[in-house]
């Protein structure tokens, strides 16, 4: 049995935290909020997780809502026509293998800090600072830090090299309502692109009080749907998600005729850089400790991939860690563990990227393909599943284009 400290307890640290526990190990968790805090805070995120990351819950038997949250069955991409007609340009839908799931973070951290300490776990309620890291370094076999965006994350180093952007290049915002009209057909991420002006996706949810829609919003910055800085209010905040549907994308306007907020805290703005950091933080003493989830690896949600990264990584940590029996955690085996996650993140990390820059003209080609060609629609929806299936034909305008003739001869 070894001993080991998570500070951060949000989806890494908590599923890391409660599958090491079910594997016979002694757990700390240290957690800057309550779950009452967390259960009536604002939201925090609009965590779609798709099948590999759901099965990662499922597998330590903390999937407690794929019965209840309505499910996600696809991926719907739109481009409205550049005459400002109305009319979609681009408009083509994949349907997912299996269903992917957004269960409100209020309701689902909470949760797993009551499974957490029912399987006998500690749970501190603390805002750890480096004194404290200090500490468990000395008590623990192992010190791991998955506390998201929270400053406590600074003491790992940025890594320039795989960040390639030191700044925020989406303005970010967050609107949890009720009373949307579905999309017709199966539900999906409804994810529209504004050439030059952002990106608004919307899907079902789980939240406290039921099912829901998240509409989300990525504004370029400085651009017209980078404008939540005078926002005072939640009704302001749903007036002004309105206004932007209505400006851009009346289709979606359609839908949202009679939409209410779920609560005054459904809704969220702010905004962040991409960051990559050094998987070891090197306290003043020289012990190290692990980085885990976003505070290593923080991606913009445009992609929404960073829950189902945090899954993943959990998971990959968690075997690891069991594969590793007695022997110490050193350096080498926190690089190790880091580095086999980075194998698969480095894909994720490189698409969601390359999806906050203006689309080049090859990858126009292939989704504008994809509304006459299904196999490609299906491709692409799935690969939100494993972003390592859109290389290299989405990177690379030659495997691009050797890609799409082998489906048009197919
Ligand atoms: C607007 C928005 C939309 C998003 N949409 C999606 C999406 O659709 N799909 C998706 O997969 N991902 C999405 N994400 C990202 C996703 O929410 C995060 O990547 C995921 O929650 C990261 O998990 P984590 O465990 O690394 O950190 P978190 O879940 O952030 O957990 C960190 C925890 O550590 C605690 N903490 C921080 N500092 C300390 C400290 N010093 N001491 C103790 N505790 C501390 C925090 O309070 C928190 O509870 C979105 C994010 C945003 C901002």
């Amino acid at each position: 049995m070894r001993k080991i400290t998570i500070v951060g307890g949000g989806q890494s640290g908590l599923q890391l935290g409660i599958g090491l526990l079910k594997a016979g190990n002694e757990v700390r968790v240290v957690q800057n909020r309550t779950a009452e805090d967390i259960a009536k805070g604002k939201v925090l995120s609009s965590q779609c997780m798709f099948h590999t990351a759901v099965q990662n819950e499922r597998d330590i038997g903390i999937d407690f809502w794929s019965d209840t949250c309505p499910p996600v069955d696809g991926i719907n991409f739109m481009v409205p026509a550049p005459d400002g007609s109305g009319a979609k340009a681009i408009d083509w839908t994949g349907k997912l293998e299996n269903s992917a799931y957004s269960v409100d973070q209020r309701v689902k951290i909470p949760r797993w800090m009551k499974e957490f300490e029912k399987l006998g776990g500690t749970l501190v309620i603390k805002d750890a600072g480096i004194s404290d890291l200090e500490l468990y370094a000395r008590q623990d076999d192992l010190v791991i830090v998955a506390s998201g965006k929270g400053e406590i994350g600074q003491l790992f180093q940025r890594d320039a090299e795989k960040s390639p952007y030191d700044k925020p290049m989406r303005a970010l915002a967050l609107t949890y309502v009720t009373g949307m009209t579905p999309r017709s057909g199966h539900s999906a991420v409804c994810f529209n692109l504004i050439p030059g002006v952002g990106e608004y996706f919307v899907f079902p949810a789980e939240t406290t009080t039921g099912p829901c829609e998240i509409m989300v919003f990525e504004g370029v910055p400085g651009g017209p749907m980078d404008c939540w800085g005078d926002i005072k209010s939640p009704d302001q905040h749903l007036e002004k998600s309105g206004e932007i549907l209505s400006t851009f994308l009346p289709w979606e306007a359609d839908r949202c005729r009679n939409i209410e907020l779920t609560d005054d805290n459904g809704i969220l703005s702010g905004r962040f850089p991409p960051t990559i950091r050094n998987p070891i933080g090197v306290l003043p003493s020289g012990n190290k400790v692990l980085g885990l989830g976003d505070t290593v690896c923080l991606n913009d949600p445009i992609t929404g991939q960073g829950s189902n990264n945090a899954s993943k990584a959990a998971a990959v940590y968690l075997k690891r860690i069991i594969e590793h029996g007695d022997k110490p955690f050193d350096a080498q085996w926190m690089q190790g563990t880091f580095e086999t996650f980075w194998d698969y993140a480095q894909w994720v990390v490189t698409w969601t990227n390359m999806m906050l820059m203006p689309p080049p003209p090859f990858i126009l080609e292939i989704m504008g393909t994809a509304c006459a060609e299904p196999r490609l629609a299906r491709r692409m929806a799935n690969a939100f599943d494993d972003p390592r299936d859109f290389f290299p034909w989405f990177a690379d305008p030659d495997a691009a284009a050797a890609y799409l003739s082998e489906l048009k001869a197919a």
